[in-house]
């Protein structure tokens, strides 16, 4: 069933059960209060009735005529049955009782819910007889009946009757508005689910660049369409950076062979004397290639580093510093200015030393490959709070924009390193990731063409 029809269902029914509940509690409350105030009504109509007769009675023990119409006219009023007999049991007056009925009966016609409403009233008949006294002597007696509450009036059926009309107008109403409220609710909900399913199915046909373009303010719907707008961008990225991959190592690793096939045809057809310096140039072939395997034996175990770290203590800012020494001299080749600074004088860590100096060496030999000779690089130990920090800065070509999210992907070069003949394979930044991760860090940088780059990584103490 379609989500919208199953939301739109329930929300009918719980609209219908609401509705029943509360028609079913206010009318029970109106009925109970009606009943008593048309309770009430009759007792008042009924003490009156006494008073007056009382009055007319007792002076002289006989009714004129004139009282008579004045009683009848009262019965007729309240639709009540008056019987007035002396102390001999003659009767004096009587209203009779076809007024009551002929009264109750004229409303009725042709009103179905009416009539089994009145009904109630008409049911049974009510006779009550009093006695009428004066000091204490009996002067006659009084019958007097009614149908249910017979002085009920037209006005008051009238008025439950529009209580009744009003609470199935009421219901309608709810019913209509909240049928038409749940389509539109449940529409609202449907709709961006419907893109973002959209979305996924383009994504599983391989087409990474859809995107969902829902617009709704539920948060629920707005992170599941962040999700899968997340997860089309990280797979259209990898996939971008798979077909680079390829296409670089099929490169990476043509150039070499091709060199090589081109020499050895020429050793082989006589064009070429097997010199020294011919053979040297293709040993230099072989180790590239070699180099490159090595390298991909390198990231068959960047997975492994986090499982395989050998922790010992040394001294960081000692350790650090014995690098730079070493790459002094590469440096002063290329006369780019070194500087090594650390904000404490030892720091005692527990690491694996070994891919600490790695991680150490790969930003070194970035820095040195990608700065202009007349640069400078600055290595600096930091030992702040909770963190130990290695920063690495240099005055290189920087990394654009666009390539800063990928540095750190495998096999991922700039166009601007790519360009240059560095010997750079591009997997350099992401064995260090793999191995600052392992230690439980995080590497961050910051870099601006023609100005330099910043790397910094940070370890929890
Ligand atoms: P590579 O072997 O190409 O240096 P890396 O993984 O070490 O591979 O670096 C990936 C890319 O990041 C490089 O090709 C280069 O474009 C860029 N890069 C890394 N370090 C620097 C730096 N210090 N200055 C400028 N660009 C850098």
């Amino acid at each position: 069933m379609k989500l919208w029809k199953r939301m739109g269902l329930n929300f009918v029914f719980v609209i219908i059960v609401c509705i029943l509940i509360t028609g079913f509690i206010s009318n029970l409350m109106v009925d109970k209060k009606f009943d008593a105030y048309l309770y009430e009504q009759n007792k008042n109509t009924i003490e009156k009735i006494k008073e007056l007769i009382n009055e007319v009675y007792i002076d002289d023990t006989s009714i004129s005529r004139s009282e008579e119409r004045m009683i009848m006219e009262f019965c007729t009023m309240e639709n009540l049955f008056i019987e007035i007999k002396n102390t001999n049991g003659d009767i004096i007056f009587s209203s009779g009782k076809e007024h009551i009925i002929q009264n109750k009966m004229m409303p009725m016609m042709g009103r179905n819910m009416m009539r089994k409403f009145k009904s109630e009233f008409l049911d049974e008949f009510t006779e009550e007889k009093y006695e009428i006294k004066n000091d204490n002597i009996l002067l006659g007696e009084v019958t007097l009946g009614y149908y249910g509450a017979s002085n009920i009036t037209e006005k008051d059926i009238e008025f439950k009757e529009t209580l009744i009309k009003s609470f199935a107008i009421s219901m309608s109403i709810a019913l209509i508005f909240g049928l038409g409220f749940s389509v539109f609710l449940s529409k609202q909900l449907t709709i961006p689910i419907l893109e973002v399913n959209t979305a996924a199915n383009e994504i599983r046909k391989g087409n990474f660049k859809v995107r969902s373009k829902s617009k709704t303010n539920t948060l629920e719907l707005v992170q599941l369409s962040d999700s899968i707008n997340y997860l089309a961008e990280s797979l259209e990225n990898q996939d971008m950076l798979r077909k680079r991959m390829t296409s670089d190592m099929a490169h990476e690793i043509r150039t070499p062979l091709t060199t090589l096939q081109n020499h050895i045809e020429a050793f082989l057809d006589g064009i070429w004397e097997p010199s020294k310096d011919k053979l040297e140039s293709c040993h230099e072939e072989v180790l590239r290639l070699t180099k490159l395997v090595e390298n991909l034996k390198n990231i068959a175990s960047l997975e492994e580093a986090s499982l395989n770290l050998n922790r010992i203590e040394f001294d960081l800012v000692e350790e650090a510093g014995k690098l730079v020494n070493l790459y002094e001299p590469q440096f002063n080749k290329k006369h780019i200015g070194v500087s090594y600074e650390s904000n404490v004088e030892s720091l005692n860590v527990f690491m694996d030393k070994d891919k600490i100096r790695q991680i150490i060496i790969n930003l070194l030999s970035n820095s040195l490959r990608y700065t202009e000779e007349q640069g400078w690089v600055k290595i600096k130990i930091e030992s702040v709070k909770e963190n130990i920090n290695i920063i690495v800065e240099d005055s290189g070509i920087g990394i654009p924009k666009e390539d800063i999210p990928y540095i750190f992907e495998r096999f991922y070069r700039s166009d601007y390193s790519r360009d240059r003949a560095t010997g750079a394979t591009g997997i350099g930044l992401a064995i260090t990731k793999a191995l600052v991760i392992a230690h439980g860090g995080s590497i961050m940088v910051e870099s601006e063409v023609n100005k330099g780059s910043k790397f910094i990584i940070v370890f929890p103490k």
